[in-house]
């Protein structure tokens, strides 16, 4: 039988989270909005119009699934709680759900890029990857037509050219996937755009991560469409291969120190000759 929290307890943390939302960028103004189950059919959730950084417990709203407003609050209903309801109706098993901007996550949905790559255990441990839904009007009924199919397998999507909405058994679970998300795909930005470069986890790491994850009991998360046939992360950065253009390739290590040895330390030869010619032209003898 699942556990719910009061009435008390879901408004302190929709109150906490939203204050954790708006301190790390993840919406500006009055964005994104947060929800918490304390009964089956039963949710309380924030308002419209206010940041959700700064709100009070008199601001926020309890809703049934099926719509009716239990409780106003001084603002009004969000038009967005639509893909919240949606989320719980959907996944019994959903206790809280979030939804932000946070500008990295919003870039990949503005790209239509899901975050699905291999990279990463935490994250597909814990996250599983993040498909990216089809772009619908805000506020609209098609949004939690869009979401709909994933609140099973997945934990979070990316709504096109919109945002992230993640849920999980408790609110926290959710707001850590929505901080996960973020995280994830500010690392995927590096590797991808800025690095260049990424190792994805080969099949059989992938596997072993899956085999993990249901150990652990975590039922969803979607599985990486892609692997590497054979693991290319085996290596130890500190004998990388041969770099082109380094003083030292092919000597073992690379490191910045090494490089500056190789560039400061005068060749003996090269010693021994200035030395001739010091003493030389000094008129002394050599013997
Ligand atoms: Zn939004």
């Amino acid at each position: 039988m699942q556990e719910f929290p009061s009435d008390s307890q879901a408004r302190r943390e929709i109150l906490d989270i939203g204050r954790r939302m708006y301190e790390k960028d993840y919406i500006a103004a009055n964005d994104g909005n947060i929800s918490c189950r304390v009964a089956p059919n039963e949710i309380w959730a924030t308002p419209t119009g206010v940041s959700k950084g700064f709100m009070d417990e008199n601001q926020l709203v309890k809703l049934r699934l099926d719509g009716t407003v239990m409780h106003t609050g001084d603002l009004g209903v969000s038009s967005e709680i639509k893909m919240h309801i949606r989320v719980y109706k959907e996944n019994p098993s959903v206790g809280g759900v979030t939804h932000a901007h946070p500008p990295i996550c919003t870039s990949f949905a503005i790209a239509g890029i899901g975050l699905d790559k291999a990279i990463y255990p935490e994250a597909l441990m814990n996250l599983g990857t993040v498909p990216c839904v089809h772009y619908e009007t805000p506020g609209t009924q098609g949004i939690p037509d869009s979401i709909a199919p994933y609140c099973n397998d997945y934990n979070a999507v990316l709504l096109a050219n919109h945002g992230a909405l993640s849920w999980g058994k408790s609110l926290m679970e959710a707001y850590f996937r929505l901080e996960s998300m973020e995280h994830y795909a500010m690392i995927l930005m590096y590797t991808g755009n800025i690095i260049g470069k990424a190792n994805v986890l080969s099949c059989d790491q992938v596997q072993e991560l899956l085999e993990m994850r249901d150990r652990a009991g975590i039922v969803s998360g979607g599985v990486p469409p892609c692997c590497a046939p054979k693991p290319t992360n085996l290596y130890d950065s500190v004998d990388p291969p041969v770099q082109v253009g380094c003083p030292c390739a092919g000597k073992g290590i690379c490191s910045e120190s090494a490089r500056e040895d190789a560039q400061s330390k005068p060749d003996q030869k090269e010693i021994e000759r200035i030395t001739r010619e010091v003493i030389a032209s000094l008129g002394i003898s050599q013997h």
